[in-house]
């Protein structure tokens, strides 16, 4: 699973095979099983599709790792510009943006000062629920970064929200700092490959740690103090024990949500929202979209399907 998953990894990032990739039509089915549009206007218009379904979406602009600053102002400018089409389309403006996107390869100052420009853009705009721009949290050497920014402007009274992820050995120290100030969290198990002097190692000890901080996210005390707990998970048995805690907690339905990648367990979705429980998917747009794609594949090899069966209808036309 690890070479598999390393080989993914490799396509996602040969510049050769994206740019074949991404220009190809015939693998237009496959960035549509995971990627909400080709740009703002289109993932907007899938967004409003999923609403229809009784399921929220937050946006992002496809793009990390960026040094250059003509995209910085680029990636920071196109989430700048969906804000109000999805104000105009009755939707919740929820962003997700990595550091690393909008300027943090250049210097943090660069990077507080377009998330500041983005949230000060969201929290103008009118909406249907929780507008806000969510921090996404990408490898180890920015976590204590990003949770500075995530203080920093939720101490401006900005709308923001921080992701973490449960597998590092910090994360109990961070969630009560964050549970004590009332924060937006999305739990995520976490997508890097992080050594053992960072974070737990193997599955079950992988498990217990997101066990462990869903218990921190759904505590009484975590109710009291406002924190909107977000689990972002695909696992069944994580989500199954975060509703048992709501429900014995004293968490009423909209007090806390669950979110997926667009495309991952779809009929699973679907159970949650016929549960009655809030669904909100990650939506990722932009042209960029083959590093991200691959890496989803990367995740399930049983997605490597997708990849050949939109080659295979690109060849034969359908
Ligand atoms: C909304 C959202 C935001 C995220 N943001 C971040 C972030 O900011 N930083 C970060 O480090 N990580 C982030 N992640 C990724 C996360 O850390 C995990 O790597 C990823 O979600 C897979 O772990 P899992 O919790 O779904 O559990 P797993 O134990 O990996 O999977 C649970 C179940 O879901 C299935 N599944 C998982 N992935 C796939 C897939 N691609 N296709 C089909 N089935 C699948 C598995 O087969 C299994 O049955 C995010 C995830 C989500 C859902």
């Amino acid at each position: 699973m690890r070479l598999w998953q390393k080989a993914m990894i490799g396509l996602a990032r040969s510049e050769r095979v994206t740019k074949g990739m991404q220009g190809t039509r015939c693998m237009d089915a496959f960035s549509r099983l995971f990627v909400g549009g080709v740009d703002g206007e289109a993932c907007v218009g899938r967004a409003a599709t999923l609403r229809g379904r009784g399921v929220s979406a937050s946006l992002f602009f496809l793009g990390e790792y960026v040094r250059d600053p003509e995209l910085v102002r680029r990636n920071a400018a196109e989430l700048v510009t969906v804000g109000p089409a999805l104000a105009h389309a009755g939707l919740d403006v929820h962003l997700s943006v990595d550091p690393t996107q909008v300027g943090a390869m250049i210097s943090w100052d660069v990077c507080r000062e377009n998330v500041r420009a983005l949230a000060e853009a969201v929290a103008g705009l009118p909406g249907t629920g929780r507008n806000v721009v969510m921090l996404d949290m990408e490898d180890s050497s920015v976590t204590d970064r990003t949770l500075a920014l995530y203080h920093d402007l939720r101490s401006a009274g900005l709308p923001v929200a921080v992701t973490v992820q449960s597998c590092l050995h910090r994360t109990g120290d961070d969630l009560r700092r964050l549970v004590a100030d009332g924060a937006m969290v999305r739990l995520v198990k976490g997508a890097f490959a992080e050594g053992p002097a960072v974070a737990v190692q193997g599955r079950a000890a992988r498990d217990a740690a997101y066990r462990e901080a869903v218990e921190t996210l759904f505590s009484t005390e975590a109710r009291e103090r406002g924190v909107y707990p977000v689990l972002g998970t695909h696992d069944h048995v994580m989500i199954g024990h975060g509703a048992d805690l709501a429900g014995k907690n004293g968490w009423t339905r909209d007090q806390w949500e669950v979110e997926m990648l667009l495309g991952v367990r779809p009929g699973y979705q679907r159970a949650l929202v016929e549960q009655g429980i809030a669904l909100r998917l990650y939506l990722p747009f932009g042209e960029n979209w083959w590093p991200y794609a691959v890496r989803r594949v990367g995740e399930r090899p049983a997605n490597a399907w997708f990849v050949l069966r939109s080659v295979i209808n690109g060849l034969t036309g359908k």
